[in-house]
């Protein structure tokens, strides 16, 4: 069966519906390429034919793009000589979308031809928006949810079928950028105000709007292919243009510290494109596209930014129970972590009772809700009607009696495993045992928690991340008691509050701060090596890290770190490996340097807070050293830090599914998004080279960079992770 059919009506206007087969919103693929271009010749070459509709057969949508699962395998499945075999296949698509373009038209004189219009139902993102560029004319239903733009930028590739060659030509490089570089989305009346589209019109009237248009006889010659085209805003040897192009490069080098290979090479697509004929353009635009599609980075970004983000969101590890709906969510403790977790409760729609031990207390968790929805008002993107409905969901009290009718709690009181086990019995002489009972500790052992638990089976952690309205990630922990149905709960109150869930096994620091903490301590042993902190802070910048490792001090603090170094040194006892790092760390705390909530720190900062250059005061302790690592050491230093963690942890239990630990690490701190996650990266590296590097640091800076047997093992066997670990299998 074909995604693709055609009908041709009295007037003599062919309709093209798209139509893909068990999905419930078109996606393309080679064969679907193959079908709407037997059917553009067929319409072009049938005389009865004056023009030409393509649409979509799916309510409220147009088509959601690229299958990505393909495009991820595109470089494998191109043959023997991936490269050539790529952009001949690239070249294929674009010679689709151009006989679109031209439509039968006179090559030399621009006549003739047949006008054809697109028709969106709604949502049209890459491809498919690619192929409306490609139209004469683009009408969409005046539907307010729908989205369109070319988000590809987001997954690590570009816009790669046109869409980056035609948006440049029609609008401009400059105007072009933040739907290219950032994937900006809009609704239809947005883009049409952009000028992404051109006419937005009510969805019942799509087709005949689109119809009358097409029997108007219109002119269809696209502006790039008019005798004496300027492109708007001017080509780079153009004073204007000149001033976007130096700017542009600037901003997108500023913005990814050049650690991300799509957005460089979407830059030189648009650069080298602009300065040629349009065909030679999109030439040019496939070699660029090629070029990332090579690049090992997409693969991994797609493959864990999109295919399995979305399988974890959709429950790819949730135990089989019946659907865990949560209607009302108490939460305890209304400081910075609690009201961030009432706010996007409430936005979810969900019941809050949102309890601190002072009324006081308990309201101002609650006016951070109100204060995230007046700037939402002020930003047009929410409404006082909302607001009121959002507030109505919250009930601030200190009264416990009002959990009654709760089905999940989440305890957000402080670090102290008293105040946690006396809070925990409190809630349940209300709620009983049934109710899952979630805590949101970032570092306390949740199998010890669970004991003051009426019920450890109903025990679970749920890790946020601060700020909690803005953090994807929430990472879910199972104690060595914890049931299916407290899985199950969680995983399903995570996907109302639409953010993407981990599930991981309890040890020191779960999964997340496992791994942060040694990328922030091998940034502070650093400095006491006599490491330039420049060096360290733009080692981490270079690799995709959104913030150095001092800089990730400052922000949660010196005291805390002081407070995790003591807590686990007085659970680790002799083993305890990090004395290197509390001596600078203590340091620090003695000289009041707290980080920027003292307004000094590893950083300088001025009277309001705003963080200055690093500061330079260390150095009478600690000395910079006249001979400096090269950079590659560094990031080796600051990568193998985190990545090693993440080994062990697979190979302890605590990760039972590399997928989780990719995503996680990117979600929850920003973890070289380019590179897919640590075990992405490892395979990047090959794991033979892996672990050869890991002996070499060893041997330089010590254990905590010895080879763990599982990478040792894979090493010898040439072994990848994602072939062993499988895309869907659990690792053994
Ligand atoms: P916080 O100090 O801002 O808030 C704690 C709140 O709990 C305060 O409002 C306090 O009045 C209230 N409280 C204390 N005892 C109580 C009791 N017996 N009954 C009711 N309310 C009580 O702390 P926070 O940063 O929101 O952290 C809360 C929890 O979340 C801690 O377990 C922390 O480890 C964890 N956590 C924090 C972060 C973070 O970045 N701050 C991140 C993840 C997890």
């Amino acid at each position: 069966m074909t995604d693709f059919r055609t009908k041709t009506d009295a007037d003599g206007v062919a309709t093209i519906t798209w139509n893909t087969v068990g999905k419930s919103m078109n996606v393309m693929n080679q064969q679907g390429f193959t079908d709407l271009d037997a059917l553009v010749d067929q319409a072009l070459a049938d005389d009865t034919v004056k023009g030409i509709i393509i649409t979509s057969g799916k309510e409220g949508s147009f088509a959601g793009g690229m299958d990505l699962n393909i495009i991820a395998k595109m470089k494998e499945s191109a043959g023997d000589d991936p490269a050539r075999g790529l952009m001949d296949g690239l070249m294929a698509s674009h010679a689709i979308l151009r006989k679109i373009e031209r439509a039968g038209m006179d090559p030399k004189t621009n006549k003739g031809g047949k006008p054809i219009a697109c028709a969106m139902q709604g949502t049209g993102l890459g491809i498919g928006f690619e192929i409306p560029l490609a139209c004469h004319r683009i009408f969409v239903a005046d539907n307010p949810k729908a989205k369109i733009g070319l988000p590809e930028i987001m997954v690590g590739i570009f816009p790669g079928m046109g869409g980056t060659t035609r948006l440049v030509r029609k609008m401009g490089a400059m105007n072009a950028s933040p739907f290219l570089l950032e994937g900006k989305l809009s609704d239809p009346m947005r883009a049409k105000q952009a000028g992404l589209v051109d006419e937005v019109v009510p969805a019942d009237e799509l087709l005949n709007a689109a119809k009358a248009w097409v029997l108007s006889q219109p002119s269809i010659v696209k502006p790039w292919d008019e005798k004496g085209y300027k492109m708007p805003g001017g080509t780079p040897y153009h004073p204007a243009g000149f001033m976007t192009f130096v700017g542009a490069s600037a901003m997108v080098n500023g913005k990814t510290q050049g650690a991300f290979h799509a957005a460089k090479a979407l830059l030189s697509a648009v650069y080298e494109g602009a300065m040629v004929p349009f065909d030679t353009a999109i030439k040019i635009e496939a070699r660029w596209f090629t070029n990332v599609l090579l690049n090992p980075s997409s693969e991994a970004m797609i493959r864990s930014l999109f295919i399995n983000k979305e399988a974890l969101e959709k429950g790819a590890n949730r135990p089989a129970v019946i659907d865990q709906k949560v209607s009302q969510v108490g939460i305890i403790g209304a400081g910075m972590m609690g009201a961030g977790i009432a706010l996007v409760s409430a936005l979810a729609g969900i019941k809050v009772v949102l309890i601190d031990a002072k009324q006081e207390a308990a309201d101002k968790g609650k006016s951070y809700t109100a204060d995230y929805m007046d700037k939402g008002i002020a930003r047009k993107k929410a409404t006082p009607e909302k607001k009121d409905a959002v507030l109505g969901l919250i009930n601030a009290t200190t009264d416990y009696a009002a959990l009654k009718g709760c089905d999940l709690i989440v305890e957000a009181v402080f670090e102290d495993v008293g105040v946690k086990a006396d809070v925990t019995a409190r809630v349940q002489a209300v709620t009983g045992p049934d109710c899952i009972f979630a805590t949101n500790t970032s570092t306390l052992p949740i199998t010890e928690l669970a004991k003051a638990s009426m019920d450890a089976e109903k025990f679970i952690g749920i890790h946020f991340f601060s700020p909690v309205d803005k953090m994807l990630l929430v990472e879910i922990i199972k104690g060595k008691q914890t049931g299916n149905l407290a899985v199950a709960k969680a995983l399903d109150f995570v996907r109302l509050i639409k953010k993407t869930p981990i599930v991981v096994n309890d040890e020191r620091f779960f999964y997340a701060n496992r791994c942060i903490i040694p990328y922030i301590n091998e940034g502070i042993r650093m400095v006491k090596e006599g490491v330039e902190p420049a060096l360290i802070e733009n080692a981490a910048k270079l690799l995709g890290f959104p913030l150095g490792p001092l800089q990730l001090v400052d922000e949660t603090s010196v005291d805390l770190g002081v407070k995790i170094a003591k807590a686990t040194k007085a659970a680790m006892g002799e083993t305890y490996p990090d004395g290197e790092v509390d001596e600078v760390l203590f340091w620090m705390f003695g000289e009041g340097r707290l980080g920027r909530k003292a307004k000094a720190g590893f950083y300088a900062y001025d009277d309001k807070g705003k963080r200055q250059l690093l500061w330079d005061g260390h150095e009478v302790k600690y000395p910079v050293a006249a001979d400096q690592p090269d950079l590659i050491t560094v990031q080796h230093r600051l990568m193998f830090a985190q990545v090693l963690e993440a080994v062990r942890a697979l190979e302890e239990g605590v990760l039972e599914d590399i997928r989780e630990g990719d995503v996680g690490a990117i979600l929850g701190w920003g973890f070289a998004p380019w590179s897919g996650g640590p075990f992405s990266w490892l395979d990047i590296l090959g794991t033979p080279y892996a672990a050869e590097r890991c002996d070499e640091l060893a041997d330089m800076f010590g254990p905590r960079f010895d080879t763990p047997a599982l990478l040792r093992e894979m090493g010898d066997k040439g072994q990848s992770f994602y072939g062993r670990f499988g895309q869907d299998a659990k690792a053994a």
